[in-house]
């Protein structure tokens, strides 16, 4: 069969499935197309969940296409559909209402959810979780002037949503796992940079501690501290969505794991996005990448394989957040060699920049985004740098990827 006329199917209508499904038709592939979401809404920008919903500048999803590019690109949109059911021999997706979809390539982008407390679920305190734009709508509602809220989880959600509380007028508590902000990151400075932010914000920061238990007045911490609050929200991290992955017999143990072109090892089964387990150069190891920049890119990459267009992705991951009036970007793995800082923590203005065997293997900017293009390309290119060129303030980053 001529590849191209190929019927595929995209099961999860997020950034990842949308931008593979124009892709698909960027690189020539004629067949039919159908792209399959649960959500009512079409294909959206989920950054600003976090951000711009949550602090009132926008109300509708920021969509990736408009309706109208759908149609232009001939990809059969089906919103507020379940796929419930793969089935490999037959080569057909069930959905929830009976329907079924026959396909010869299959991608799944199926993404992830949120990881649920269910120890505070159905206490007292109302607990919130946020991860789609209804999750954002409703949580905006209920950031009002003066009341308390708790975040559980200083990660890139609870952190994000402690900038917009604190801009509604809302008392915010962080309540963290880990010894520190944003810890999954590995950095040291970034750490007690966010510490300090949020603190002279008006957060309070309550580290190294879990909530164990609710009251209608609030939570009750494993370290016997109270927190008062009127509303918890949990951002304590994701988990792969892989049961149709299970159907289809694939290796999807904390992922859906697939090679450098999108495969999976069943023949015509690809995975993309927050969904897919990847090698990551920078971090030597098997992973998820769960942000925006590998669910649009690495998702564009894997339509590329599925028309036969031979394709390895293996971009660093890349991610920004922005918190009050700060940016922080994050590339590769600032965790994964010898951290050497440069500029001013204490100004909040700051590059950390991580050497593993002579190579750059991940950084971070704090309000210096043009540093982060050199950093990029620094990390991608695996080029030798010494940690002395590195040490020198007078040294212009560029220039290392010159020499
Ligand atoms: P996250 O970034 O993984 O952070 C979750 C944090 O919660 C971790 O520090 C974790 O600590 C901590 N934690 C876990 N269980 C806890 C508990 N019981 N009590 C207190 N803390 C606990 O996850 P997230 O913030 O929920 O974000 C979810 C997803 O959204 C991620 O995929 C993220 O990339 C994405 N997102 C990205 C952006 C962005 O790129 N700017 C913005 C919003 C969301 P341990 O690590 O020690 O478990």
């Amino acid at each position: 069969m001529d590849p191209q006329q190929a019927r595929i199917v995209i099961v999860g209508a997020g950034q990842a499935g949308a931008r593979a499904a124009e892709a698909l038709r960027a690189a020539g592939h004629r067949g039919p197309v159908s792209l399959i979401g649960e959500e009512e809404h079409p294909p959206y920008e989920r950054p600003q969940l976090s951000k711009a919903i949550l602090i009132d500048r926008v109300s509708n999803p920021v969509l990736v296409l408009q309706h109208q590019q759908w149609s232009d690109l001939d990809v059969a949109l089906h919103t507020s559909s379940r796929v419930v059911a793969a089935d490999l021999q037959r080569r057909v997706v069930g959905l929830a209402n009976g329907e079924e979809l026959a396909f010869d390539r299959l991608l799944l982008t199926t993404g992830t959810r949120v990881r649920r407390l269910p120890e505070l679920d159905n206490g007292p305190l109302p607990v919130r979780y946020l991860r789609c734009m209804n999750d954002a709508l409703a949580l905006r509602q209920e950031l009002q002037p003066g009341r308390r809220i708790a975040l559980i989880g200083g990660g890139v959600v609870g952190l994000e949503v402690a900038s917009a509380a604190i801009g509604r007028g809302c008392q915010v508590t962080i309540i963290e796992k880990a010894k520190g902000l944003l810890s999954q990151i590995g950095s040291g400075s970034l750490g007690q940079y966010l510490h300090r932010l949020h603190a002279s914000k008006g957060a309070k920061i309550v580290c190294d501690a879990v909530a164990k238990r609710s009251t209608s007045r609030g939570l009750e911490l494993d370290d016997g501290s109270f927190v008062p609050a009127d509303l918890a929200l949990a951002g304590v991290g994701v988990e792969p969505v892989t049961e149709l992955a299970q159907q289809l017999g694939l290796d999807s143990q904390h992922g859906i794991r697939v090679a450098s072109s999108g495969a999976t090892h069943a023949d015509g089964i690809f995975a993309a996005g927050d969904v897919a387990e990847q090698w990551s150069r920078s971090h030597d190891r098997w992973m998820r990448i769960e942000n925006w920049a590998n669910a649009q890119n690495q998702a564009i990459a894997t339509a590329k394989s599925m028309t036969n267009l031979a394709t390895a992705y293996d971009a660093p991951s890349w991610f920004w957040s922005d918190q009050y009036d700060a940016n922080i970007q994050v590339v590769g793995n600032p965790a994964g060699g010898e951290e050497i800082v440069r500029g001013d923590v204490g100004a909040g203005r700051f590059v950390t920049i991580s050497v593993r065997d002579g190579e750059v293997v991940g950084g971070i900017t704090v309000n210096s985004a043009r540093d982060m293009a050199v950093l990029r390309r620094l990390v991608a290119s695996c080029k030798p740098v010494r940690k002395s060129e590195l040490e020198n303030p007078a040294l212009e980053l560029k220039r290392l990827l010159a020499a």
